[in-house]
């Protein structure tokens, strides 16, 4: 008999992943759909990625026309495409100077590299306990969880960490010395853990003071998730950086850092670059996710079905006290926290054709596509009610 999927899988790739049982033939709006025909409703978006739910008309006609006239071209040359979506990132930001990349932890590298040239070698960098930055070397540097970083020393010097929403631990340790100060304004792959106004008000107090630079880790939180532009929109402060992709492609792999005039002529020309980075075909779907979601009323939708989606959770939380401790997110960025593992849940919604994904083992993350109607919504709260029930 032919292997299977799965047995090949485990022949050819390295096991770094653990993959989900299912043989994915082609994906349509919100759903995923395998190759006997069955419908699978997507609550996880490729982890925040198809914000626009999958093979968006506007996305494939825009990928199209670009594939037509070049797919690539050197960083050497500047093309319109790219100052489009530059200029959009720019407004919708207000920060002055934008970089593109190919993914959310080369733009993290962009960002420390910046940051390093900025304030030099000796001064610290920090990130928040149990925080998520990506992969590479200088991002794991950043990414405060043994589950990651285990196995990977010795990382970056002049990186240290600060407790989650922990002020006295900010106000100790935030000093002269400081460069910098990573934060994504709610965790994702943490755990879906909201970042405090104390925590934030403090920050802004210290930056006063000492004049390092705040970064927004928005690569999950951005562009609409929240239903708002940003995940920090919700807080009054403005960060010095701001860092994107997942969402950013619509699908296809786009990463950017921007920041402030303060960083203006920080890199000279060859300081840093890219190959791939800011690929016109990327750019092009990039387009129609910034339209769509910032100009055509899609953070709107977030916001009203987002509401709905967590005052129906808590409902549920209501009544099973004993199964969900918590719920928590903004817009369409939802934790249930239970009070058993999450993977049962995960398998036993599959079996019921609905997809969620499960962090820090005991926390179910919803991140559907922006564009899931109250109906689909409907759906997954009615299947997950009967799986509470038995
Ligand atoms: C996914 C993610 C990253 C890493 O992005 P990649 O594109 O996977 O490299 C960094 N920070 C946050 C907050 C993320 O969610």
């Amino acid at each position: 008999m032919e292997p299977s999927f799965l047995e090949k899988e485990k022949q050819l790739f390295f096991h770094t992943y653990n993959r989900i049982p299912l043989e994915i033939s082609r994906a349509e709006g919100v759903h995923l759909i395998d190759k006997n025909d069955n419908r699978y409703l997507d609550l996880f978006s490729g982890l925040a990625v198809n914000a626009l739910g999958y093979s968006h008309p506007k996305i494939i006609s825009a990928v199209m026309q670009q594939m037509t006239k070049f797919s690539h071209l050197s960083n050497g040359y500047i093309s319109d495409i790219q100052l489009e979506l530059a200029e959009l990132l720019i407004s919708h930001t207000r920060m002055s100077k934008a970089f593109f990349t190919n993914s959310g932890t080369e733009a993290i590298e962009g960002t420390i590299k910046l940051i390093r040239k900025k304030f030099g070698p000796d001064k610290k960098i920090y990130s928040l306990d149990n925080s998520f930055h990506g992969r590479t070397y200088g991002a794991l540097s950043l990414t405060n969880r043994a589950k990651y970083q285990k196995g990977f020393e010795p990382f970056l010097p002049n990186i240290d960490k600060i407790g989650f929403n922990n002020v006295e631990d900010l106000k100790n340790k935030i000093d002269s010395n400081t460069a910098a100060v990573f934060i994504e304004f709610i965790q994702g792959e943490g755990g879906v853990n909201i970042v405090s106004n104390d925590f934030i008000e403090e920050l802004k107090k210290l930056r006063k003071k000492y004049e390092f630079a705040i970064v927004a880790d928005e690569i999950q939180t951005g562009i609409g998730r929240t239903g708002k532009k940003f995940g920090f929109s919700d807080f009054d402060i403005s960060p010095d950086i701001i860092v994107l992709a997942k969402a950013l492609g619509g699908g296809l792999p786009l990463g950017a850092f921007l920041a402030t005039s303060k960083f203006d002529d920080i890199f000279k020309a060859g300081n840093h670059g890219t190959t791939f980075g800011g690929n016109p075909v990327c750019c092009a779907a990039g387009k129609v996710v910034l339209t769509e979601v910032f100009e055509n009323g899609l953070m709107e939708h977030v916001k009203i079905e987002g509401e709905y989606l967590i005052s129906q959770l808590n409902e549920l939380a209501k009544l099973f006290p004993e199964k969900i401790s918590k719920i928590r997110g903004k817009g369409f960025m939802v934790g249930i926290e239970l009070l058993e593992p999450g993977m049962p849940y995960v398998s036993k919604m599959r079996e019921r054709r609905v997809l969620i994904n499960c962090t820090n083992s005991n926390v179910i993350r919803l991140l559907p596509p922006l564009i899931i109607s109250k109906n689909d919504i409907d759906f997954f709260l009615f299947n997950l009610h009967e799986l509470l029930k038995v």
